[in-house]
């Protein structure tokens, strides 16, 4: 199975899939950095079955439903996460890939896909979890990484980055967004693998919802809570679920719902406010120490808020506070742990919930 196109979610022009799509919406940068504009179109050869092949490791177990070339070389046992009962909902736990969160599933894929085109070097922006994920799959192949971190980003994730990366340290994040496409732009032989909007990395992220199905039985959730910082976790799981239709194992798809911090939510201010049409850009930041899920913008925003439509989802903000209320769960990132007053909240709001899946996307390390 292939990609056969890539369509434009913006204007509806369709283009061959390409590792570098050339169709672009300057008007939707910001500050350089393109929103993910792009849905990839395939058709499953498969049957009313969802066909996991066994022999291989990590992702590549899917490789029958994921429309792009995945090395034996590049995945290692990313996946293949617990699904864990906690009372009156399950965690699934991606702690346990291999560099400790959910980016390994996405980045063995992108990495994948790059290693096939022959790239030989690839550049990141990151505070932290992708550039730790890219150095380790990039690493296994011998393909080269530059990694533009803020210079706030923690001493230990420096650490584990420098292991694998060459690094370019900048002011902040924006700043590093900004340097990182200058970069790309100047040295063409370096590839753009920023995560957000690239192709790959969210076909890989569909594995999550296959892996949920079957962990419950071939039982579809009727929730499952996304933490939400750029977005492609969201957008994966949500093509993985639509797969499962596709394939026509389920009739049904869960309600998504997307978890931010207050103040540094611009997918809960957009869905509240209706805003579908319009990119939401917030200003001031709070300080929080869930800085994976805080940000001005989401660089998948119009494809969440349709997402939260269509699934009839919702998005709902904590704050610090209401993480630290709850007060456990701390081998799972902070950012993460959003999700549990997240979880009450809506217990609160529309009990009976039914089958609840919280995602815990890393580990505090
Ligand atoms: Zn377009």
């Amino acid at each position: 199975m292939i990609i056969e196109t890539l369509s434009c979610d913006i204007c509806g022009q369709k283009e061959p899939y390409s590792i570098n799509p050339i169709h672009e919406h300057p008007e939707l940068e910001l500050g350089g950095v393109p929103l993910n504009i792009w849905t990839p179109e395939y058709t499953f050869q498969t049957d009313q079955k969802l066909q996991i092949d066994n022999t291989k490791r990590g992702i590549k177990r899917f490789h029958q439903l994921l429309p792009i070339e995945l090395d034996e070389k590049v995945c290692s046992n990313e996946g293949n996460t617990p699904l864990i009962r906690m009372g009156e909902f399950y965690l699934k736990d991606e702690s346990s890939n291999p560099t400790g969160s959910f980016k390994d599933r996405g980045i063995a894929a992108l990495v994948s896909e790059a290693y096939y085109h022959g790239i030989q070097k690839i550049a990141i922006p990151s505070t932290g979890n992708a550039a730790i994920s890219l150095g380790y799959y990039c690493n296994r192949v011998g393909i080269e990484t530059v990694v533009f971190i803020p210079v706030n980003t923690p001493a230990e994730k420096v650490r584990q980055i420098r292991k694998n990366s060459e690094i370019i340290i900048d002011l902040d994040l924006i700043e590093s967004y900004e340097h990182f496409f200058r970069f790309c732009k100047e040295n063409k032989e370096v590839q753009n693998g920023f995560p957000a909007n690239n192709v790959a990395y969210i076909q890989g992220l569909k594995t999550t919802a296959y892996e949920i199905f079957m962990q419950l039985g071939n039982r579809v959730p009727d929730y499952v809570l996304v933490p939400v910082g750029s977005g492609g976790n969201m957008v994966g799981l949500y093509y993985g679920f639509k797969d499962l239709k596709e394939i026509g194992v389920t009739e049904k798809m869960p309600h998504l719902i997307s978890v931010q911090i207050i103040g540094g939510d611009p997918i809960t201010v957009g869905y509240e406010t209706n805003q579908h049409k319009k990119l939401v850009v917030l200003k001031g930041l709070p300080n929080s120490k869930a800085e994976a899920i805080i940000s001005d913008t989401c660089f998948n925003y119009f494809k969440i808020l349709k997402i939260l439509n269509e699934t009839k989802g919702q998005a709902i903000s904590v704050s610090d506070d209401d993480i630290d209320k709850i007060g456990s769960q701390d081998n799972l990132e902070y950012s993460s742990r959003a999700v549990f007053p997240v979880f009450n909240q809506l217990q609160k709001k529309l009990s009976p919930l039914g089958c609840v899946v919280l995602l815990g996307t890393g580990s505090n390390k």
